[in-house]
């Protein structure tokens, strides 16, 4: 069954997120809320309103808030009638969802599926009262908040629910939402709400009993053990506090377990300290500085960076010993971890046969919907079973049935393949995503034909290689351009069928060229050799596109600089739907030289090609602007609208799937490859050099750009324009010349490498 238009019921915080997300994959949306006053539609439009100005974004690209279709549920349920699957996100509350299935149920078309986004509401009681067939059509599809960016979406079909239904939303939300499927049971908080807000609620307990402060459990439970930077507290203020207290009564009333906030933070929700979005909660904000809440005293006071004995040198272990070297540090800080560690483990333990289908489930499901690193039960692997068995009978706790079972990991090889403790006992292959790539595990199985310390060459199988960068943030350096020619010899010299280039960090496809490199070889006067660095990285780009067999990019995440480059001489790309990619060299001082400048201006000249009357100074307008303001896109649709992106190249939402999608590509393409032919512009030269300077000049005019920045521009200006002599027939060879040159001279400057010094030394780019 293929899902050609979904209807949403519910424009809150849930629905309105969960519209932007079926929207920007490019899916018709009904959209409705209940009626409003004077406008009947006012509600669902501030739904709808309010996605569009969510931050981060909540759609993928402004334009497809056209796909969706508002209306309310008195006037327009009819509209729901042509839809194939009813997403309900109303209010959390049994009696208006079963009014809402009642009437849905006589006006959904046979085929269509209803999935409730409760988050603790059983399945079995939404749908009592309705009939066999409406049961068998209907699941539970929990969505995180915010839609778009968390990964994680729990599946909770019932025992009415079809098995082709089940299917049929899973297909969909895969490869067409990208999501990150898991199936859950019908209890209480599913998966990942029940361990994960009993993990939040027990650090608030520990912190009280170990008397630590908020930001010392923040420091403790954020990025050291592998979860994000907003740890503990901060992710409740993201929450709100009151979201947070509605889902822990709910789960303290139906499970009966300790699911209690301290009378300290049922104070804060009752004063409306409800975090982020009352200004709030356990931190405040005052102007620029943040303030942390005191919770012996309720006041707050500047955020202090807590000084915790021996933590630096527990932060320069690997993830996998830090685990453990964290329930080692002095007290209060040890004691606290440990007690934290073993009681959620525990906890986890008893609960997951009951929540969970197994337990690559429950690890999948804290990663996916709490962004943690390491999910439980690769936790507790790392930190060893029989130390933690021993620590549960130190601490006089009964050891679980599943730590008993284990034989020494949860997760083991056998044969090559990854297994892992089934709930019933013994061991079990992993279920995989299918037809989904991880190189982790083709380099646990030996499909590594070279690697150094900067980059590796792995075998995909079915004849295509994969090309990996391995530098911090995947900069871009010797090492890769040196692994990058041993890949394109060896594809040739093995009859490989092409090549992709991907990797799988979790934020940077390549933040860029190694720019320490090339700001101390620039102090130290090495000019010779730059010019050969530059040469070699244009050298490198080019071949992808020259190279006798296709080249398939793989960008996701960051994919700056270089990394674009690399990216924009790929014959496709094959890009993650969560792209931030950007031409960015003007930020430290220099312009784009392994071919970008050249790329975008003979992109951008081609495509008016087919238009006669078109002026074509606007294509070197067009690339000017780009690469001048330093552009990127928040996703592959903003990159495809910019002209990172051809029509040719695709988008994968599931970031799973990424590097499989490019591996399908260049076999695809491998069918009747011929590299592309040279290609020749013509170059505008004096006049459009005249008119970029000018449109320079006035910035700097209106005191919009720094002196160093109308250099920049020129510099730049020059290049696009391919000198400033007549209209000249120029290559690309012409334009990387020129690229080179001007990259040279701008890093000669003194202005530059004060820019190049501070964005290393910061992160940030200096406007000098
Ligand atoms: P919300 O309060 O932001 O939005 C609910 C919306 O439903 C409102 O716009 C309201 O006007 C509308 N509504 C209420 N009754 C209605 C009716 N009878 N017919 C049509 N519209 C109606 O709530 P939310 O946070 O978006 O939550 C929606 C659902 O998603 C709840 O079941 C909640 O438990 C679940 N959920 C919430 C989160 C979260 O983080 N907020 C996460 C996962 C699941």
């Amino acid at each position: 069954m293929r899902i050609k238009k979904v209807g949403v019921v519910g424009a809150g915080t849930m629905g309105s997120g969960i519209a932007a997300l079926v929207a920007s994959a490019g899916v018709p949306v009904v959209l409705l809320d209940i009626p409003g006053k004077d406008d009947r539609n006012a509600p669902a439009k501030r739904g709808l309103e309010r996605a569009m100005k969510a931050r981060p974004a909540a759609f993928m690209a402004k334009e497809r808030a056209a796909l969706i279709e508002i209306g309310n549920t008195e006037d327009d349920l009819e509209k729901l009638a042509t839809c194939d699957w009813v997403i309900e996100a109303i209010i959390e509350k049994l009696e208006p969802k079963r009014e809402l299935y009642a009437k849905l149920e006589k006006i959904l078309s046979p085929h269509a599926i209803v999935s409730s986004n409760t988050s603790g509401i059983p399945m079995r009681l939404l749908t009592e009262g309705r009939s066999e067939a409406f049961k068998q059509r209907f699941l539970g599809t929990h969505f995180f908040n915010p839609p778009r960016y968390l990964h994680l979406l729990e599946i909770i079909p019932t025992p009415d629910t079809l098995p082709e239904v089940t299917e049929a939303i899973e297909r969909f939300a895969d490869r067409i939402l990208g999501k990150g499927l898991v199936r859950a049971k019908d209890v209480p908080g599913f998966i990942a709400n029940r361990l994960g807000v009993y993990g939040m609620l027990q650090a608030v307990h520990l912190m009280e009993k170990h008397g630590l402060t908020i930001d010392e459990v923040d420091a403790l439970t954020g990025p050291l053990i592998g979860r994000p930077k907003s740890a503990t507290f901060r992710t409740a203020d993201l929450t709100g506090l009151d979201v947070l207290k509605h889902v822990a009564t709910e789960l303290a009333e139906a499970t009966g377990e300790p699911f209690t906030l301290p009378e300290w933070v049922d104070r804060l929700v009752a004063e409306g300290r409800l975090g982020e979005k009352t200004g709030a909660g356990f931190y405040r904000k005052e102007g620029k500085e943040i303030h942390t809440l005191d919770w012996r005293t309720g006041s707050y006071a500047p955020r202090q960076k807590p000084r915790i004995p021996g933590l630096e040198a527990v932060q320069a272990l690997p993830l996998e010993k830090r685990l453990a070297a964290v329930l080692e540090l002095p007290e209060p800080y040890g004691p606290f971890m440990k007690e934290l560690f073993l009681t959620t483990s525990h906890y986890t333990l008893e609960k997951a046969p009951e929540i969970a289908y197994d337990l690559a489930a429950v690890d999948r499901a804290l990663e996916w919907g709490f962004g943690w690193r390491m999910g439980p039960f690769k936790q507790m692997d790392a930190v060893g079973l029989d130390t933690l068995k021993a620590a549960f009978n130190a601490a006089g706790l009964r050891v679980p049935n599943l730590l008993e079972q284990a034989d020494g990991t949860f997760y083991k090889k056998a044969n090559g393949r990854r297994t892992m403790l089934a709930f019933e006992g013994g061991y079990v292959p992993v279920p995989e995503i299918p037809g989904a790539i991880h190189l982790s595990e083709l380099k646990a199985e030996g499909r590594v034909l070279k690697e150094s310390k900067d980059a590796a060459l792995i075998d995909l199988g079915d004849g295509v290689a994969l090309l990996e960068f391995r530098t911090k943030m995947n900069a871009i350096g010797e090492g890769i351009f040196r692994m990058l020619d041993a890949a394109l010899k060896l594809v040739q010299r093995d009859g490989y069928a092409g090549l992709v280039i991907g990797n799988e960090h979790e934020r940077a496809f390549s933040a860029g060229a190694n720019l320490a490199l090339i700001l101390m070889l620039a102090q130290e006067g090495e000019w010779d050799e730059l010019e050969l660095a530059v040469r070699a990285f244009q050298k490198g780009t080019m071949s992808l596109r020259q190279a006798p067999f296709p080249v398939v990019v793989a960008p996701f995440g960051l994919t700056l600089g270089g990394g674009a480059e690399f990216t924009l001489h790929a014959d496709r790309v094959q890009a993650h739907a969560e792209l931030y990619m950007g031409l960015v060299e003007t930020g430290v001082g220099l312009i784009p030289a392994g071919g970008g400048t050249k790329e975008m201006l003979f992109r951008f000249t081609e495509a008016l090609k087919p238009y006669k009357e078109a002026d074509p100074f606007e294509a070197v307008r067009r690339a000017f602007e780009l690469i001048a303001l330093a552009q990127t896109s928040t996703s592959a649709l903003e990159a495809r609208a910019m002209g990172f992106l051809r029509d040719g190249d695709g988008i994968t939402m599931n970031r799973d799937r990424l590097i499989a999608d490019a591996k399908r590509r260049v076999l695809e393409l491998a069918e009747d490859y011929v590299p592309p032919a040279p290609r020749t512009i013509t170059a505008l030269g004096r006049e459009a050099l005249g008119n970029l300077r000018y449109a320079a000049w006035s910035l700097r005019e209106a005191r919009q750009i720094t002196d160093h920045e109308v250099r920049i521009a020129n510099e730049l200006a020059y290049v696009l324009s391919g000198g400033d002599g007549p209209p000249r027939e120029v290559s690309e060879v012409d334009i990387l010349d020129l690229e080179r040159e001007a990259f040279l001279k701008l890093l000669g400057t003194k202005k530059t490498q004060e820019r190049i010094a501070h964005t290393l030394k910061t992160g940030k780019p200096l406007r000098n």
